[in-house]
């Protein structure tokens, strides 16, 4: 058996660990929000907002940025049936609808005109992710919010490196939410960031994350509302930090490796990749190929064709409204037909030129 290409592993070097060693050896008592702190500052230096908050996961960012945003019982919330359920599971856990809608076919983004027609009296936002670092149509998104009084909210968790007319996913929304999975471009193991330019939304999550308690509150051991538990550790902040440090370089790493895919398959009939229209950078977290219908290529022949080579490619994501809990109101045929017939190729940071040819040689023989 061939060595396994990993599709993603994180990018972890000498000064990872020794941060991460530091804070583990002096980060506490006085010091145990130090690199946390650092991390925030670094974190919205780059992005470009006023606030970041770091939290354990992109998923719990969610979830107070929706309550803070007064999402609850009875609410619906409008997203793209083209995610990963982190997105939907904050909306369920307020009580609130989530109302899937169809991607357009060629950012395989959530497609504004439906996300409009969805839009009822119970909405209470718009949340636009920004797949596999490929950008929403952000200036039609704000539009209709203005237009209807709704927020739009983004899900960066793909999209670190990614910007719409210069401006930073995540930064242009009524916040913005990040993930440090262990499979994303910036990696803390498990983590992630909520981010606002709005200061009483930023100081309502600031609230919530820390159970409810107001940094204004005097009184010891006094939460003001019931709130979560989704801060971030100082060891994981740690490990952030020195991602950021490199942040250019992650990033830049996973353009070269989108390219050299891209590059290699120039030409070749029957096949589409992520796109990075005029005025938009795609910070490319995940190359993905999408085979034409006419080629006759199947998800599962994708599959099957890639565990042969020990080559470790991922379907696209599912429609949400396919999972019986969740469900559809709405037919997205887009959704359903991409994920049919596309794959995510190995984009690791360290993957090797020869890797990406044996990538390259499975695509090209199923073609
Ligand atoms: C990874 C991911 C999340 C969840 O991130 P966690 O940090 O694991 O909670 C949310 N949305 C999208 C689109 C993701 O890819």
């Amino acid at each position: 058996m061939k060595r396994r290409i990993p599709y993603t592993r994180p990018s972890i070097t000498e000064k990872e660990v020794a941060y991460a060693t530091d804070a583990a050896r002096n980060g506490w008592g006085a010091h145990c929000y130090d690199y946390i702190h650092r991390f925030e500052r670094l974190f919205r230096e780059y992005v470009g907002t006023e606030y970041a908050i770091a939290t354990s996961s992109c998923t719990g960012a969610m979830h107070m940025g929706l309550a803070a945003l007064g999402v609850g019982p009875g609410d619906e919330v409008i997203l793209a049936d083209t995610n990963w359920i982190a997105t939907a599971a904050p909306i369920v856990h307020l009580g609130a609808t989530s109302v899937m809608v169809d991607i357009l076919p060629d950012t395989w983004c959530i497609d504004p005109e439906k996300a409009e027609a969805a839009i009822t009296p119970r909405t209470r936002a718009i949340i636009a992710t920004h797949i596999y670092g490929n950008m929403c149509d952000m200036d039609r998104l704000f539009e209709i919010g203005e237009r209807h009084g709704i927020p739009i909210v983004e899900d960066a968790a793909e999209a670190i490196g990614s910007r719409w007319r210069g401006r930073h996913a995540g930064s242009m929304g009524a916040f913005g939410t990040f993930s440090f999975h262990g499979t994303k471009t910036v990696t803390t193991g498990e983590g992630g960031m909520f981010v606002t330019n709005d200061p009483e939304l930023y100081e309502t999550v600031l609230t919530l994350s820390n159970h409810g308690r107001s940094r204004t509150q005097t009184k010891q051991f006094w939460p003001d509302m019931v709130g979560f538990k989704y801060k971030i550790s100082n060891v994981q902040a740690a490990i952030g930090c020195a991602q950021m440090e490199r942040i250019e370089e992650l990033v830049a790493r996973k353009r070269e490796i989108f390219y050299a895919y891209r590059d290699a398959l120039e030409g070749v009939e029957g096949i589409s990749m992520n796109p990075e229209p005029e005025g938009t950078t795609n910070g490319f977290w995940m190359p993905t190929v999408v085979f034409d219908r006419e080629t006759g290529v199947s998800r599962e022949m994708l599959q099957e064709a890639f565990a042969r080579e020990n080559i470790d490619a991922r379907v696209f994501f599912w429609p949400l409204s396919d999972l019986p809990m969740l469900q559809g109101r709405f037919p997205t045929p887009n959704a359903h037909d991409i994920a049919a017939r596309a794959i995510n190729l190995p984009s690791y940071h360290d993957i090797l030129d020869e890797e990406i040819n044996s990538v390259i040689s499975v695509i090209r023989d199923l073609l």
